[in-house]
């Protein structure tokens, strides 16, 4: 888990982005802003159908592309019942077909737009995608209402462990460190 935690979203944008100057928590100025709200509207309104469609073809309410450069990379529908994945959510499903596009493991420079805001699953991808923003629609409390767990698990995560229903138990065998010794030693392996 090191990788995600020494590695924010931040670190793939800036060597691509024109801006470097500006935080993830700067504002930006007005022009560029609206500019950017109206692109971000336009994204989340295909998300919206994606997902709305979704609904119809007998899947999950869930939708979501990745954009880089202005240009669509690919998109995403929910396909947990249709593929018997539990894992194959929107975003998760986007983020794949993206890698694919590309040809590579990295989404660095991309914006990920969903219709509903990404749960922990999710919100890991993209970290692990190194996308360099987030934007979605609806919220995580608007899953809640649609019977999703969503809300559910970001609470679940805000608590402690040993206070979950589902065990998460440290078993620490001897070699328990042998993998990422083998990795360290290993003269090609490739930093992801
Ligand atoms: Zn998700």
């Amino acid at each position: 888990m090191s990788a995600a935690d020494t590695a924010p979203v931040t670190e793939g944008a800036a060597p691509a982005a024109p801006t470097a100057t500006a935080t993830p928590t700067d504002v930006a100025p007005a022009a560029a802003s609206d500019a950017d709200a109206a692109t971000d509207a336009r994204w989340l309104a295909r998300t919206v159908e994606l997902a709305v469609e979704n609904v119809a073809a007998g899947g999950g309410p869930f939708g979501a592309l990745i954009v880089r450069g202005g240009e669509l990379v690919a998109e995403g529908q929910n396909r947990v019942t249709a593929n018997l994945d539990p894992t194959a959510h929107a975003e998760v499903v986007a983020i794949r077909a993206a890698c694919q596009v590309v040809g590579d493991f990295s989404l660095a420079g991309a914006t990920l737009y969903t219709s509903c805001e990404p749960c922990p699953l999710c919100l890991s991808a993209a970290l692990w995608a190194r996308v360099d923003r987030v934007v979605y629609a609806a919220d995580r409390h608007d899953a809640a209402r649609g019977g999703f767990d969503d809300l559910e698990f970001y609470e679940l995560f805000g608590r402690d462990r040993s206070t979950w229903e589902l065990p998460v138990v440290a078993a620490r065998p001897d070699d328990a460190t042998a993998p990422f010794d083998a990795w360290l030693a290993h003269d090609h392996r490739t930093d992801y």
